[in-house]
């Protein structure tokens, strides 16, 4: 760690407080991931990417900055990576998933705000967080009311660019906004970068994304399988540890991970016993290390198969063509694909719903946690209709509101023992019919 010091330090980090968190992170990972039975051995890359997250992975970066790159952060599924990596520039994950720096935010923001934008404060103002330290440019986006606030004070901080997001992206208005909005951020990036976007490098980043989006979709299928070949923890660790990685390494990675899985799946080797519950869980992101509810469900015996979420199948279930060969071809690719995201910051968000109801018959789902972070306005109310939607296919939902504290543990384990046992009461008369 010492060797890092001096890194840091250049970054202008807060050494005691990084140190402090770095502490207060140690022991939650070994509790929570490393512990789990059974892992598969090929998961051991991805937890040294968490483990690296601070150290190695920041020195990466920052020897890139050295020649010459530029470093984009992004808090939203939103922010067009495809761009960002056609400028020759490094997107990283700026979401703020640990309950560490949540006090320091509530000193400048209210406290009734969603974790994930107090935590993503937090790290800023406390200088904490290396990837915020490092980047040169913030995308963010006017998807929900905290966070395009919140965009104006890190813009006191940090040079933010604000991509205006359509709340309807159906009607030819939002559409057009859309397009605009990307063509915007593209002059934006080229203006940082001091490199022209051609369509050439584009479509070269469209298909190099598209690959990591395939291989986390293959890794998603594969828990199709009953049982499932790996545990729900490991699966969200891929996906919330592989954006911030070198993007061919990680898909290669994935795809080995894959491999390993596959034949466990040819023995008919799971995690869990094929008895297990299979639950899927649908809302707010979980950004790393939120594995609360995850921690809670498996150490109760659930398997966790599906998250429907920007942590999940949000990111990597739709890709981007790459047909087209004309800079206008690519772009209106592009607003295809990140229009066709079911985030509940749209209206209407029908999308979802139909999404939610394939999922829950795709991976055999017996029930579904519809997971809201506390203050998250619009996945919270998007939850009436899902719940309506769930009673008509008599599937079982839980609703669980939460944050990032360790309060509510004991009544969300009460609450989900519950919930599974009526669960299985309801498959054992079923079965038994
Ligand atoms: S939930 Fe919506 S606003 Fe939040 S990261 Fe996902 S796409 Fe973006
Ligand atoms: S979780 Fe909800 S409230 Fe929080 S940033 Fe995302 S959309 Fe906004």
């Amino acid at each position: 760690m010492g060797s890092y010091v001096e890194l840091w330090k250049s970054l202008g980090m807060d050494i005691e407080k990084h140190d402090a968190l770095l502490q207060s992170q140690r022991p939650f990972f070994k509790e929570v991931v490393s512990s789990q039975k059974n892992r598969p051995k090929k998961m051991e890359y991805f937890d040294s990417l968490v483990a690296g997250s601070h150290t190695t992975r920041i020195k990466d970066l920052a020897n890139l900055k050295a020649a010459g790159n530029k470093i984009v952060g992004a808090f939203c599924l939103y922010a067009p990576e495809e761009l960002v990596t056609a400028a020759g520039a490094i997107m990283v994950g700026l979401c703020g998933g640990a309950n560490f720096p949540v006090w320091e935010a509530e000193t400048v923001l209210p406290r009734n705000l969603c974790p994930l934008i107090k935590s993503s404060f937090g790290f800023k103002i406390g200088y904490t967080c290396p990837y915020f330290q490092i980047s040169d440019l913030l995308v963010g986006e006017t998807t929900c009311d905290g966070k395009k606030k919140v965009y104006e004070l890190l813009n006191e901080l940090s040079p933010t660019h604000v991509m205006e997001i359509p709340h309807n992206p159906d009607t030819s208005q939002g559409r057009t906004l859309w397009l605009k909005e990307l063509e915007l951020f593209k002059q934006q990036l080229e203006s940082l970068t001091g490199n022209k976007i051609t369509a050439e490098k584009l479509k070269e980043s469209i298909e190099l994304i598209n690959n990591r989006r395939k291989a986390l979709k293959r890794l998603s299928d594969l828990r199709k399988n009953v049982p499932s070949p790996i545990s729900g923890i490991d699966a969200l660790l891929v996906n919330q540890v592989s954006c911030d990685d070198n993007i061919q390494r990680s898909t290669s990675k994935i795809h080995e991970l894959c491999e390993e899985l596959e034949d466990r799946v040819k023995n008919g080797e799971g995690v869990t016993s094929k008895n297990a519950l299979r639950l899927m869980i649908t809302g707010s992101p979980m950004a790393i290390p939120n594995w609360k509810l995850h921690h809670i469900a498996e150490s109760l015996g659930a398997s966790i198969v599906v998250e429907e979420s920007c942590s999940g199948t949000r990111y990597f279930n739709q890709f981007v063509s790459p047909k087209g060969n004309s800079m206008d071809d690519l772009m209106a690719a592009l607003v295809d694909r990140y229009s066709a995201i079911p985030c509940a910051c749209f209206t209407p968000n029908n999308a979802r719903l139909q999404s939610i109801s394939d999922l829950a018959k795709d991976f055999h789902v017996d029930g579904v946690i519809n997971y809201t972070l506390q203050f998250c306005h619009t996945f919270n109310v998007e939850g009436v209709k899902i719940e309506t939607l769930l009673k008509k296919q008599n599937i079982p939902l839980l609703r669980v509101e939460s944050d990032y504290s360790q309060e509510d543990t004991g009544q969300i384990q009460t609450r989900l023992e519950a919930f599974m046992e009526m669960i299985s009461a309801k498959t054992a008369r079923r079965d038994n019919s």
